[in-house]
C-alpha cells in the first residue's frame, strides 16, 4: 500500500503534457501490429498483429513507443486478428501471445517482460515504461540488417571467407550468405555444410541460433577451429528476407512459403539459388550436413530435431549418422535449452508430394547417402528464448557439427 501511494504521488508530480504524448508506431524496418488503442492517461496500449493477405501468418509483432514518462506502469493487451490471412483462414491467437514479450531501450539488446496475464483470447503484459522511448516485440527481433551486421563480422574474423549474393528475391531484395572456408577443388577441405535459418519469416529466434552458430565458428574454441579446417561451411541468416524486412509471418503464404517450396519449380529465387549450390556441392562429392533452423510451436520447452520420416527404409550409412548426430547433439545442447532427447516428426504434415516439398527432405532426397539433413526446431516460449540462449543453443549446434565430421559419415 505504501509504495502506491508513493507511486500515485510521483505521478501526479509529472506534467500531465508528457504522458499525453504517448505514441505507438510501427514506421520503421520490420515494425508491425495494427494499433488499436493508445489510451497514455491510463497506460494502456492494445495491439494485434497485422494481417497482411498472401503473406502467411499473423503472429509477429514489433511496436515503438514513444513519450511514455519513465517508471509510469503500462498495459500492453495483445489480441488476434480476427480476419483471413488466406481463403478460410484465421490464426489461432497463441501464437501472437508469447508468455514474455521482448522489451528493448536501444532496439538493440532485449529482455523479457513478466509473464503475461492470458484469459478469454487476450494476452496482457504489464511493464514499467524503462524509458520515455522503447520497443517491444513478440520475441527479439533479427532483421535485413542483423543478417548483415553478422555476415561483416563473420568477414572481419575470418578475411578467407566470402559473402555472396544468394539470391534476389521477388520483392527486389538481396539475400545474402557467406562462405567459411574453402573455394574449390584444390582445397584440403574435405566435408561441405548448410545453414540456414528463416524460411518462416516469424521465426527470428531461429537467426539468433544461426548468428551463434556462426559467432562460435569465427571463435578460438578448438572444436570451431578443427571445423574450419575440415569443412566449408555456407550459412544464410535469412531465407525469407522479403517477409522479415516488413515483419510479415510467412509461414502459409500464399502460394506456399518457402518450406513447401522444395520442388523442381520453386516459387521463390532464394530456394532456387540454395538448391542449385547443394546439388553442385553434393555433386562434386563435398556435401555432408544440411541444417535447417525453426521455431516450433508454442507448447513445446526443449529445442528438437525433426528426424525423416522414413528412417528405417534408409541407406544403413545414413541411418547410423542420423543416430550418431542425435548422440553428438544430446551431448552438446545441454542447456540452458537442453535437447528433447529422440527425434520428432512432422507428421502434421499429411502427404507424401507436401513433405517432399520441405527443405530438409528434398535435400535428402537429393543427395548423397551419407548426407545428415535435418530440421532444428529451438523453442521461443521459454525464460531461455532470448538473444543470449539462443545464441547458446547456436554455439553447441556448431559443436555438434564439429563432432560429427570428426567421426568421418562418409564412411570412407
Ligand atoms: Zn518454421
Amino acid at each position: 500500500m505504501k509504495s502506491a501511494i508513493v507511486t500515485c504521488l510521483f505521478l501526479i508530480s509529472l506534467p500531465i503534457a508528457a504522458a499525453a504524448d504517448m505514441t505507438v508506431t510501427t514506421e520503421f524496418p520490420g515494425g508491425s501490429a495494427e494499433v488499436k488503442v493508445v489510451d497514455a492517461n491510463s497506460g494502456f496500449i492494445h495491439i494485434t498483429p497485422e494481417v497482411r493477405a498472401e503473406r502467411g501468418w499473423p503472429c509477429w509483432w514489433y511496436i515503438r513507443v514513444d513519450g511514455a514518462v519513465a517508471g509510469q506502469s503500462l498495459s500492453l493487451k495483445v489480441t488476434a486478428g480476427q480476419s483471413e490471412f488466406r481463403p478460410g483462414r484465421v490464426l489461432n491467437a497463441a501464437w501472437s501471445q508469447p508468455d514474455r514479450a521482448a522489451v528493448s531501450v536501444d532496439n538493440v539488446a532485449w529482455t523479457q517482460t513478466s509473464t503475461c496475464h492470458k484469459a478469454d483470447g487476450v494476452a496482457t503484459y504489464t511493464i514499467d515504461a524503462p524509458a520515455s522511448t522503447f520497443w517491444m516485440a513478440w520475441g527479439p527481433p533479427f532483421l535485413p540488417s542483423h543478417a548483415d551486421e553478422v555476415l561483416q563480422f563473420i568477414k572481419s574474423r575470418l578475411s578467407q571467407s566470402t559473402v555472396f549474393e544468394l539470391a534476389v528475391t521477388r520483392g527486389g531484395r538481396t539475400v545474402r550468405g557467406i562462405r567459411i572456408g574453402g573455394t574449390g577443388t584444390e582445397d584440403a577441405r574435405t566435408y561441405g555444410v548448410w545453414v540456414q535459418a528463416r524460411q518462416h519469416a516469424w521465426e527470428a529466434g531461429s537467426s539468433w541460433v544461426g548468428r551463434g552458430f556462426a559467432e562460435w565458428l569465427t571463435g578460438d574454441d578448438p572444436s570451431a577451429e578443427k571445423l574450419r579446417r575440415i569443412a566449408t561451411i555456407y550459412y544464410v541468416p535469412i531465407m525469407d528476407v522479403d517477409n522479415a524486412a516488413i515483419g510479415a509471418g510467412g509461414k502459409d503464404a500464399v502460394p506456399r512459403d518457402h518450406n513447401r517450396d522444395w520442388d523442381d519449380n520453386p516459387h521463390y529465387p532464394e530456394v532456387a539459388a540454395a538448391q542449385q549450390r547443394i546439388l553442385e556441392l553434393n555433386a562434386a562429392d563435398r556435401f555432408d550436413v544440411f541444417l535447417d533452423l525453426h521455431n516450433p510451436g508454442g507448447g513445446e520447452r526443449r529445442p528438437y530435431f525433426f528426424g525423416p520420416f522414413n528412417l528405417d527404409a534408409l541407406p544403413a550409412i545414413q541411418q547410423q549418422n542420423h543416430s550418431r548426430w542425435l548422440a553428438v547433439s544430446r551431448e552438446a545442447i545441454t542447456g540452458p535449452l537442453p535437447l528433447e532427447p529422440q527425434y520428432k516428426f512432422a507428421t502434421y504434415v499429411r502427404t507424401d508430394e507436401e513433405r517432399n516439398r520441405m527443405s530438409a527432405n528434398w535435400v535428402r532426397n537429393h543427395t548423397a547417402d551419407h548426407v545428415l539433413s535435418t530440421t532444428l526446431e529451438t523453442v521461443w516460449n521459454t525464460p531461455h528464448s532470448t538473444q543470449e540462449g539462443y545464441r547458446t543453443v547456436g554455439a553447441q549446434l556448431g559443436l555438434a557439427v564439429s563432432r560429427y565430421l570428426e567421426s568421418n559419415p562418409r564412411g570412407r
